[in-house]
């Protein structure tokens, strides 16, 4: 079999989404299952259906359109605005967009009335993460303005915490979120259907004994597919972590001393670690380099510890001589999960079961 590759074990993604939305479920939250680090993979999109997760959702409109292609019927939002050019393909490919600009709001309407469509808004609110979302002041004309504007329909208000600045969500942003969707809904008589409120940061939040409110939606990526919570990296109990593997083959594997010779420099990707000597080591290479995936993001097999990486070479400390040709397993971080998905050099291999042991 080729490698590297990466492998995907969907009973695990299944698992980790049917055990989310269980426990969301009793706490009325439903969950939007978001693709966008499997590359919208439609096999991905399914084990997450089969889990019981009722929309998807994608920050990229290609993404959206591969699980279109695959014949994927479910609501589909897309969770990044759309430039105004891309208008057209948004509305084509998806049931609502989270934008919190007015000017998207009309490029949007525009490209929905072409297509004789109603397109929905899901308006995103800044809650102090300071990445996208309408200042609080703001929400309520403009949800003034997206409900008087045709071809497209308020279909909610959302939020986005811990991306940019690491903002834990709280009971805090919670209700400020709850609070704004129930004035909405009073003052101007346009239910917001949609309350949802952020990604799988806000898992500790959700699961915990805080008031709900008007929160109906979580859209969760890295929750469901390495089974983390993203505020902490830590496992999030009842869930797998073990659905997404890294293989790539040795390719060298000698006795080498610790620590380089001759005058330095800069290496390929900067300033090179301080070398110890520890006398000599075992040094393996696996072909598998920043190009195919981030190596800072990779939990390297037990006794097994990475030196450095470039664009093609992994460099490891291993505990004797490999084979060349033999294969290591790494657990990748959502980061090296998403770059390796996004490397035309890692192709993926779906599993039904986990077959490593
Ligand atoms: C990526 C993304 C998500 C999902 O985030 P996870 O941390 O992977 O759960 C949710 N909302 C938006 C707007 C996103 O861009």
């Amino acid at each position: 079999m080729i490698s590297p590759r990466v492998e995907v074990d969907l009973t695990a993604v299944e698992h980790n989404a049917h055990t989310l939305v269980q426990v969301l479920a009793k706490r009325n939250i439903g969950v939007t299952g978001v693709t966008k680090a499997t590359l919208g993979s439609p096999e991905v999109a399914h084990a997450m259906m089969r889990g019981g997760v009722q929309r998807l959702g994608d920050s990229r409109i290609e993404n959206l359109e591969a699980l279109r292609d695959a014949g994927i019927r479910v609501p589909m939002t897309l969770l990044r605005a759309p430039a105004p050019e891309w208008a057209d393909r948004a509305v084509a490919c998806s049931q609502s967009s989270m934008v919190s600009d007015l000017g998207i709001v009309a490029a949007l309407s525009v490209a929905a009335g072409k297509r004789a469509l109603t397109h929905g808004i899901v308006l995103m609110v800044e809650l102090g993460d300071l990445r996208e979302g309408i200042m609080v002041a703001d929400v309520l004309d403009a949800a003034r303005t997206i409900s008087r504007t045709r071809h497209v329909v308020l279909a909610g208000i959302g939020t986005n915490l811990a991306c940019r600045s690491g903002v834990i969500p709280g009971d805090d942003q919670m209700q400020e979120l709850s609070a704004l969707a129930t004035t909405i809904g009073s003052k101007f008589g346009v239910p917001t259907p949609v309350v949802s409120g952020g990604n799988s940061a806000n898992l500790s939040w959700a699961m915990g004994n805080g008031r709900v409110g008007a929160i109906n939606d979580l859209r969760l990526g890295e929750s469901i597919l390495l089974g983390r919570d993203p505020l902490t990296r830590e496992p999030i109990p009842g869930l797998r972590q073990d659905a997404f593997a890294v293989v790539a083959p040795v390719i060298e594997s000698l006795v080498k001393p610790s620590a380089p010779w001759g005058l330095r420099g800069q290496a390929a990707f900067g300033a090179p670690d301080a070398a110890r000597n520890r006398g000599t080591i075992v040094q393996t290479i696996v072909a598998l380099g920043r190009q195919d995936v981030d190596p800072e993001g990779l939990t390297p097999p037990t006794g097994v510890s990475v030196l450095a990486s470039s664009s093609d070479h992994l460099v490891l400390e291993t505990p004797g001589r490999l084979a060349v040709g033999t294969e290591l397993r790494f657990v990748p971080d959502y980061s090296a999960l998403l770059r390796a998905m996004t490397s035309p050099f890692v192709p993926e291999r779906l599993l039904t079961q986990a077959t490593h042991g």
